[in-house]
């Protein structure tokens, strides 16, 4: 699972131009799923009917056998003794469960000495868990090394800024540019795969674990080395770079490559350039270490899913997915004390990433490793499993099928205690494998579509990393805050990359897009000739693609677009909300955060002015049509209120409908499509009891039958209604 250092960067993310295809067989689901008695965990009148997923002949190329809505667990067979194993599979299997994720982290049991292989201990279980129908997502095991690797060759471990070396006594202790640890992660993979090449109990791969987490940068010689050539590749010569980077500026000339650092600590500032630079570093490093292990796995086992787990710091989820068949969320609520709006941002941004999504970690009970997080209350692990495929998933597996009894994360709770003994939490997963079997085969496979985008770019996230201006500022929370406005108006909303199409949206919201180029203002003047509503935020196209400031007016290359030219601007200092606000020409108003743009209209029409300060009466918000639709420049970043408010007012200009009527504010609607049928999912979050009024002509997937006009959902319940 992540960490809480990590989890505290909100999860955002987009969609990526190209969808890779997958196989979308009609899966064979079984009937006649029953009612269990409680607490008889092995009464089998209760089994859930998830068929296992299967491998079909016809798989070639990376093909996605991904034909089955999958529902498991994390299990590690080798943490337990092999007695367990049967009476483990027969429960899972009373729950519904047809995948296991498993051997993730056992990569000292499988190579015990260099070159020396023992995968004996998953065959074992792997033919236990088939005789059970339950099949596999082998996890290859390079981010737990075994400790004969570490001391053996020190040089693979990874590297602090102050060049510290990290102890091997945990995990993700490694350096992925480290030449020697990348070769013999290779080594392990091929064995892996090509041990397991015909075993047809296989269905997919995750690579790596969480790759990223808990640490995201690395200082070592091979980072060096490698930064020096990812810079030469990029800039050709030494004089490009210097110049792109704008190294006369404080003396930084180089006059050799072997000068090139990594970012050290400084006593003044870096340079934003390089900051840049080294953020690209880091993700098209992890990218091409995810992308041997692909190759190596398709090359054996061509007709498996491929996928890796997770969102964290210093990644383009775009490149790095690109290779995959499907990009899984690890998703634990509890990290937010209030997880529904910043969950439902994170499930919204991991689809965005390659347009199809799973969990393979989904939170099941209290989290915790030396700090703890709340325990999901009573009802909650089942609404937060129906919140992620009401989002896109495919699939749902919790962490984890049983609590570990010794290790890092012992106050990690799974499905069982670490007594093995199955209490309220067996019954919610046994409950929802019951209630996956009942809506999985018509689900899977079916998309969110949506007539509102957010553009994410990992450029501009990474920019304010650095130059962060104030605490206050958070590009996630733009992100978090448009979700939050777009559910309680009861809207689809995607977040998506800047290579996505934009035609098919009405509306788009571009946050803080402080790096433009002439292709991007280019797709967003077509999508606002075209009819569509793009909403830009403050600060917005102040620098080109080399983080470098320009001789243009701001907001460079889309000025003519937006109708506007930024004249000045403030950054207020914290606490900054009290200290202005837009009111707009219908009468509402809206209190900022930190920034305020001041327009200089040169054609635009002003919809909103600053209330107050030496800013008071001056252009705030503006709105151009060019074409068929409108460019509209908002001076600040999107809080909840503008978001909220500037919703609103152009989901009423381009006479977008809501997904259903009579649902409270607080109640989350999804819809997903498949061919002729909308699917929507209603989840109550609260712990009171509300009542929505979708109207006649649903049919209740969960009960079986059409659905009354009005339903009362108890505290954390949900519904799936088909129409
Ligand atoms: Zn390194």
């Amino acid at each position: 699972m992540l960490t809480l250092a990590n989890a505290k960067a909100p999860i955002i993310g987009s969609l990526v131009a190209v969808l890779i295809s997958f196989n979308l067989t009609t899966p064979k689901w079984a009937s006649g799923a029953g009612i269990s008695a409680p607490n008889e965990p092995f009464d089998s009148r209760g089994a859930s009917e998830n068929e296992a997923p299967t491998v079909t002949s016809a798989a070639k190329n990376g093909a996605s056998r991904f034909n089955t809505f999958l529902f498991g667990a994390a299990y590690y067979p080798e943490q337990w003794p092999e007695s367990y194993w049967e009476p483990d599979a027969h429960r899972m299997r009373e729950c519904g469960v047809n995948v296991v994720r498993i051997g993730e982290f056992a990569w000292g049991l499988m190579e015990p000495e260099e070159g020396k292989y023992d995968f004996s201990l998953f065959d074992r279980a792997i033919a236990i868990l088939a005789s059970h129908g339950i099949k596999v997502i082998f996890g290859t095991p390079t981010a737990a090394p075994p400790k004969w690797l570490t001391h053996k060759y020190p040089e693979t471990l990874l590297v602090y800024g102050d060049r510290r070396v990290a102890d091997d006594q945990s995990r993700r202790h490694v350096c992925l540019n480290s030449p020697v640890y990348r070769d013999l992660s290779r080594k392990i993979v091929r064995a892996l795969v090509s041990h397991f090449k015909d075993n047809p109990n296989i269905v997919g791969w995750q690579i790596d674990n969480e790759i990223n987490c808990e640490v995201s940068v690395c200082y070592s010689n091979s980072c060096q080395a490698s930064f020096r050539k990812w810079l030469n590749a990029k800039y050709g010569t030494l004089e490009s770079l210097n110049e792109r980077w704008g190294n006369r500026f404080w003396s930084q000339w180089y006059t050799g490559w072997d000068q090139v650092n990594l970012p050290f600590p400084t006593p003044a500032w870096h340079n934003p350039a390089m900051m840049l630079d080294y953020k690209r570093f880091i993700s098209d490093s992890a990218t091409s270490f995810v992308e041997e292990q692909t190759e190596i796995l398709r090359k054996y086992r061509p007709g498996d899913f491929i996928t890796s787990n997770g969102v964290f710091k210093n990644i383009n989820y775009f490149n790095f997915t690109r290779g995959f068949d499907i990009y899984a969320i690890d998703n634990y609520p509890c990290f937010i004390d209030e997880p529904q709006y910043p969950t439902g941002a994170g499930l919204t941004s991991v689809r965005g990433f390659m347009g199809r999504m799973m969990v393979m970690e989904q939170q099941t009970g209290p989290a915790g490793q030396t700090y703890m997080l709340r325990s999901p209350r009573p009802g909650e692990m089942n609404l937060w499993a129906f919140q992620t495929i009401a989002h896109g998933a495919d699939g749902v597996l919790h962490f984890r099928w049983r609590g570990a009894r010794r290790g890092a994360e012992e106050y990690w709770f799974g499905v069982l205690d670490q007594d093995d003994v199955p209490r309220w939490r067996y019954q919610e997963y046994k409950k929802e494998g019951r209630e996956i079997s009942k809506i999985g085969k018509e689900i899977l496979g079916s998309t969110v579509e949506s007539d509102i985008a957010v553009i994410k770019d990992y450029d501009d996230e990474w920019v304010y990393d650095h130059q962060y201006f104030t605490r206050e500022v958070n590009i996630g929370a733009e992100f978090v805050n448009l979700f939050q406005a777009a559910s309680e108006q009861k809207y689809n909303v995607d977040f998506v990359g800047t290579g996505a199409n934009f035609n098919r949206y009405k509306i788009i919201f571009g946050p803080s897009m402080i790096l433009m180029d002439p292709v991007l203002s280019g797709k967003i003047k077509n999508f606002v000739e075209q009819g569509g509503t793009f909403i830009i935020s403050a600060h917005s196209a102040v620098k080109d693609r080399d983080n470098a400031m320009t001789d243009q007016t701001l907001p460079i290359l889309v000025s003519d677009l937006f109708g506007v030219e930024i004249n000045y601007f403030n950054c207020y200092q914290p606490p900054s909300r009290e200290k202005n606000s837009i009111d707009f020409s219908d009468g509402v108003a809206a209190p900022i955060n930190v920034w305020a743009d001041v327009l200089k209209p040169k054609g635009a029409a002003v919809i909103g002015t600053w209330d107050r300060d030496y800013l008071k009466g001056a252009p705030a918000c503006t709105e151009n049509k060019v074409g068929r639709g409108k460019a509209v420049y908002y001076g600040s970043f999107f809080n909840l209120d503008s978001a909220r408010l500037l919703l609103r007012r152009f989901a009423a200009d381009q006479n977008l409908k809501p997904l259903l009527g009579g649902i409270p504010e607080k109640v989350e609607v999804t819809r997903r499509t498949k061919d002729n049928a909308n699917y929507y999912f209603i989840l109550n979050h609260s712990s009171e009891s509300v009542t929505v009024a979708p109207g006649l002509g649903f049919y209740d997937m969960l009960e079986g039958k059409p659905a009354p006009e009005s339903i009362s959902l108890k505290a954390f319940e949900y519904r799936v209604l088909k129409k």
